[in-house]
């Protein structure tokens, strides 16, 4: 890695502007969202020269980062998106005043070890920047985040006044608890309540650390986070083994705590799965109230996604509401990309929002792999994932209703979907005859005709099915 202080034109190219946007799509794809908005929206691009592209960062101290956690995947990226980029190096701007003559060259080396310049850390511009989209309002209650929400309203309507401090949220990626944590800030702030409200991500609590450290102005740092009325701290389990930072946190949390200041903070596993995080912290984070948000079922799901194009203008059909919430299950950000990317195809191909448009993008989300035939075994699995059963039990010769109803179900999509005749069916089943494979068939067919609520889960599943063939 070469850093070279320079300055920056800022007029880079503009496909160089596009092959970094391309870039950075790519990347927010592969990372959690809070590392790609800390270590990749401040890079900007500058110019690609041949096999290089030239990056340019706010300090050296991201460049260093990036170089010793991102560079593999940084550079797998760039090879992916134009295999003729194989580097890419950093130069710092603004440019202190001295080097500026230098402007451009590259082999520039001894800066890296050169001591850090002197440009202010951005401290006081980063704190609280809340979304405005992130808001009570638009949280869509479900049976898996309802805990969750009610004692986050609770906090931000007495803070500091609830046992609930700290309140830690913590749940799985995608399920919203940036989203709830930053409705607390809103509404504090609507309330016209505290001065100060801190929201930040632990990472960049972190990089504030260290930055402030470099510079010799620790103070700037605590003025900050010690001054704080109300402390959102999102994605806590980034501190993992940073012993330093957990150190300031660790005084951070006293200080307000002791003064009555409202501290919330989110996690992606449960304070006990919080290795390499000191125990005092977590005693800590266990002092308060603790609340988890599990993955939306599929009504939340729906209305999730209804609340979403309602506030966003989009007209999409039920039955496409429908079909990515039965397809799209753990996340409810992949959920919103889905709907908004189905509807930039539809616009782009002046195709009409249907369920086929749908199962095309879906299809790209998912990453499904193409694969000629539908056989038994790839409708077993789909099947058995669908029920929760194992392959095992269903191969074997247990009677339970449920076993028995998957291994029907199999049939009739096997008899249906894969091309296999009876008797290949049956024997792919755990050496089943082919008379139990066309009674499996004439049950299914009369349930269905039968049971609405059967005849759309046969349909899901044909759906997933189907997703699969590409
Ligand atoms: P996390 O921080 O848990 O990874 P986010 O809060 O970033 O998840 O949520 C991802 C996306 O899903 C955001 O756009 C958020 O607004 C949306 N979202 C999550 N849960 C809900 C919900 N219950 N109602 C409405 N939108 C939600
Ligand atoms: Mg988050």
């Amino acid at each position: 890695m070469t850093i070279n202080h320079a300055i920056v034109d800022n007029f880079a190219h503009r496909e160089t502007i596009h092959l970094w946007e391309t870039i950075m799509g790519d990347l927010r794809k592969l990372l959690p969202e809070h590392s790609y908005q800390t270590w990749f929206m401040p890079i900007k691009p500058v110019k690609q020269n041949g096999e290089t592209l030239t990056l340019s960062v706010p300090n050296r101290f991201y460049a260093e980062w990036i170089e010793s956690n991102y560079k593999e995947l940084l550079t797998r990226v760039l090879e992916n998106v134009n295999p003729e980029l194989s580097s890419y190096f950093f130069i710092v701007e603004p440019a202190p005043p001295q080097e500026l003559q230098k402007e451009g060259s590259i082999e520039k080396t001894r800066h890296i070890t050169s001591p850090a310049h002197t440009e202010h850390p951005p401290i006081d511009e980063r704190y609280a920047h809340l979304n405005h989209r992130y808001t009570f309002d638009t949280f869509v209650e479900g049976p898996h985040n309802q805990f969750a929400k009610a004692a986050s309203k609770a906090v931000a309507d007495a803070l500091g006044n609830t046992p609930y401090n700290p309140l830690l949220i913590y749940g799985g990626t995608g399920l919203g608890k940036t989203h709830l944590i930053q409705s607390i800030g809103n509404y504090a702030r609507q309330k016209g309540g505290p001065r100060n409200i801190v929201y930040v991500s632990s990472e960049k609590f972190m990089v504030d650390y260290i930055t402030a450290l470099r510079n010799n102005r620790l103070s700037d740092f605590t003025g900050i986070y010690r001054k704080a009325d109300l402390l959102l701290v999102d994605d806590i389990q980034f501190l993992q083994n940073r012993e330093g930072t957990q150190e300031q946190f660790f005084h951070t949390f006293n200080e307000l705590y002791q003064r009555g200041k409202q501290i919330v903070i989110t996690s992606d596993r449960t304070p006990k799965e919080l290795q390499g995080v000191e125990e005092r912290l977590v005693s800590r984070f266990l002092s308060g109230l603790t609340v988890d948000i599990q993955p939306p079922n599929f009504e939340t799901r729906v209305a999730i996604l209804q609340k979403k194009a309602r506030l966003e203008y989009l007209e999409i059909p039920d039955e496409v509401i429908d079909f990515i919430a039965q397809n799209i299950t753990s996340n409810v950000r992949e959920l919103e990309s889905a709907m908004t990317r189905i509807f930039a195809y539809s616009s782009l191909t002046h195709l009409d929002i249907t369920v086929d448009v749908a199962k095309k993008v879906i299809r790209d989300i998912l990453g499904v792999k193409k694969s000629k035939v539908i056989s038994v075994e790839s409708i077993m699995k789909t099947v058995a994932a669908y029920y929760r059963i194992s392959e095992n039990d269903i191969m074997g010769k247990n009677r339970r209703k449920e076993i028995a109803l998957a291994r029907q179900i199999i049939m009739y999509l096997s008899r249906d979907m894969s091309g296999d005749s009876l008797k290949s069916i049956g024997l792919r089943l755990g050496r089943r005859d082919h008379s139990t494979v066309i009674h499996a068939c004439t049950t299914i067919k009369e349930k269905i005709d039968q049971d609405p609520s059967f005849r759309s889960q046969i349909n899901a599943l044909k759906n997933q099915i189907e997703l699969q063939l590409y």
